[in-house]
């Protein structure tokens, strides 16, 4: 078994003095690494590092921060198979996805940040007050700590440290236990890329390594991308220091389809929108709620259509999806089904676990459900899709709207202005209209209620990893013209 030096501090990567974990690959449920974590002191190492480092990198032009995170984009794009063998290893996810998927959106994501570091200052200038001259800029915040999830870890940590670092910032990134290798790997093809040393660390480690980077005096933000639980401690431990947050939390996704929807197009979607990562996915398709004219052609079309996912071993080429993350994530995902079943849903589609090694679990497609029920109401993060009637445009857009979470949406129709109408009533960050899923680099991604807040990707957030400042300059002749002159 090989052995993973879980630190990148000030340039050079290294044992951490923590915990050592094996990690597993969960298509297989073999122990492939061990990975020697940071300790506490570590932590605080890596939070010096880049406390170190930050006149430097605030110091440098957005030209020349750009040109770096441009390198970086092409070494990830270069090193794209090797990175891939990593998350596959790590995560599961099917090889040829993340390959030509998930590694050309990620070095898309990165140059995009790259670019935007260059249009971030001179928000503007003016005579905001007679006989002086106002400039608003914006400046980086300091250090930012990263905390990232396990479901997407390539592109979490790009969403975090491209637009920190382009905006002036340095940080500390601490990838999921449980996937670290993509992360690390960045790291040091950063440091050939041109970064200076200590303004990117990546750390490895649990909560209680996360924990001392949010409790930590030397960092001026976090920024978490978890689950809602999380979020919530993490608010509570910054409100200590009067730290900023950023937090990207779970979802419940709600799709909308009225009786004049394309019911094949809408389940070719919600398919993919329910199983793509194995609905390991914060915007993932989970609550379909079909207008009730329709309702049985719907189910039908969503389980015909479910049932052609290809699930199995994620280096076959054929593997539409691989497995869950872990064996313990299943036994979630499976309660949750259960549960539902006791409580009177019917199964129309999969909710089996499968026999033989890996973490696979199954296209699930549930009927028979309560609004108010845990399957509707809880993040299951797994490939199960609830489908319920509806009736009338309101109710709708009432039961879509009632749940925790507000992160994404779709509304399936083919009236313009039905589209429009339900899509701006709705609690959440991002609506689809006849289609689930698709992002681009340039626009936000973030939620409102328990999803967090804060946006990831597009300028925006680079706005969220700077402060506006403003300074004013007294000009001459009001100085000598000033009555107020104690002797
Ligand atoms: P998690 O909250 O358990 O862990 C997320 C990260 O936080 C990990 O790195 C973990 O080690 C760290 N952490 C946990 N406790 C901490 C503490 N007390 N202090 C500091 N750090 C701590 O979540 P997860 O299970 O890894 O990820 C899945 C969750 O992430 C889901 O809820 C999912 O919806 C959410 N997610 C959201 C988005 C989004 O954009 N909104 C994207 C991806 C994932």
């Amino acid at each position: 078994m090989s052995n993973i030096s879980g630190l990148h501090i000030s340039g050079t990567t290294r044992n951490g003095k923590g915990n050592r974990r094996t990690l597993i690959n969960p298509a297989t449920g073999l122990a492939v690494a061990e990975v020697s974590e940071a300790s506490i002191d570590d932590a605080h190492e890596s939070v010096a590092a880049a406390r170190g480092a930050f006149p430097m990198w605030s110091g440098k032009t957005a030209g020349e921060r750009s040109r770096i995170l441009l390198r970086l984009a092409d070494l990830i794009e270069l090193h794209g198979e090797e990175l891939t063998h990593m998350e596959v290893s790590d995560s599961g996810k099917p090889f040829a996805t993340f390959l030509e998927g998930e590694i050309p959106f990620a070095v898309d994501n990165l140059r995009f940040f790259a670019g935007a570091a260059r249009s971030l200052d001179g928000t503007g200038a003016g005579i905001l007050s007679a006989g002086y001259t106002s400039m608003l800029i914006r400046r980086p915040i300091g250090v930012i700590a990263s905390i990232a999830p396990w479901n997407f870890p390539l592109i979490m940590a790009i969403w975090k440290m491209g637009p920190a670092l382009a905006a002036g910032n340095t940080v500390v990134l601490k990838p999921a236990p449980t996937t670290p290798q993509t992360s690390l790997r960045m790291a040091e093809l950063a440091m050939e890329a041109g970064m200076p040393a200590g303004v990117f660390n990546v750390i490895t480690g649990g909560s209680e390594i996360g924990q001392a980077l949010v409790t930590s005096k030397d960092v001026n933000m976090i920024s978490l991308t978890g689950s809602a639980a999380t979020g919530e401690h993490i608010m509570k431990e910054a409100a200590k220091g009067t730290k900023r947050v950023h937090l990207e939390l779970g979802g419940k996704a709600p799709a909308i389809v009225f009786a004049d929807a394309d019911i094949n197009a809408m389940a070719q979607a919600l398919i993919m929108g329910s199983t793509y990562n194995t609905g390991q996915d914060c915007t993932a398709a989970t609550r379909v709620y079909v207008e009730r004219s329709r309702y049985a052609d719907a189910v039908d079309a969503l389980v015909a259509t479910g049932a052609k996912v290809k699930w199995g071993d994620p280096m076959a080429r054929d593997s539409d999806i691989g497995p869950l993350i872990s064996t313990d994530h299943r036994d979630r995902v499976h309660g949750f089904v259960t549960r539902a079943v006791a409580a009177g849903a019917k199964i129309k589609l999969g909710g089996q676990v499968p026999d033989g090694p890996g973490a696979y679990y199954p296209p699930t497609v549930l009927v028979d459900m309560d609004q108010k029920s845990e399957i509707v109401q809880g993040e299951v993060f797994g490939p199960v899709l609830a489908v319920l009637p509806f009736d009338g445009e309101s109710s709708a857009i009432e039961h879509a709207n009632d749940s925790a979470f507000g992160l994404a949406s779709s509304v399936w129709t083919t009236d313009v202005s039905r589209a429009l109408r339900v899509s701006h009533q709705l609690e959440v960050g991002v609506t689809w209209i006849n289609d689930h899923l698709p992002i681009a680099s340039e626009a936000p991604h973030g939620g409102v209620k328990g999803s967090g807040f804060g946006k990831d990707m597009s300028q925006e957030s680079l706005t969220e990893y700077s402060v506006t400042r403003h300074i004013m300059i007294k000009h001459a002749e009001t100085i000598a013209n000033d009555s107020f002159r104690p002797a």
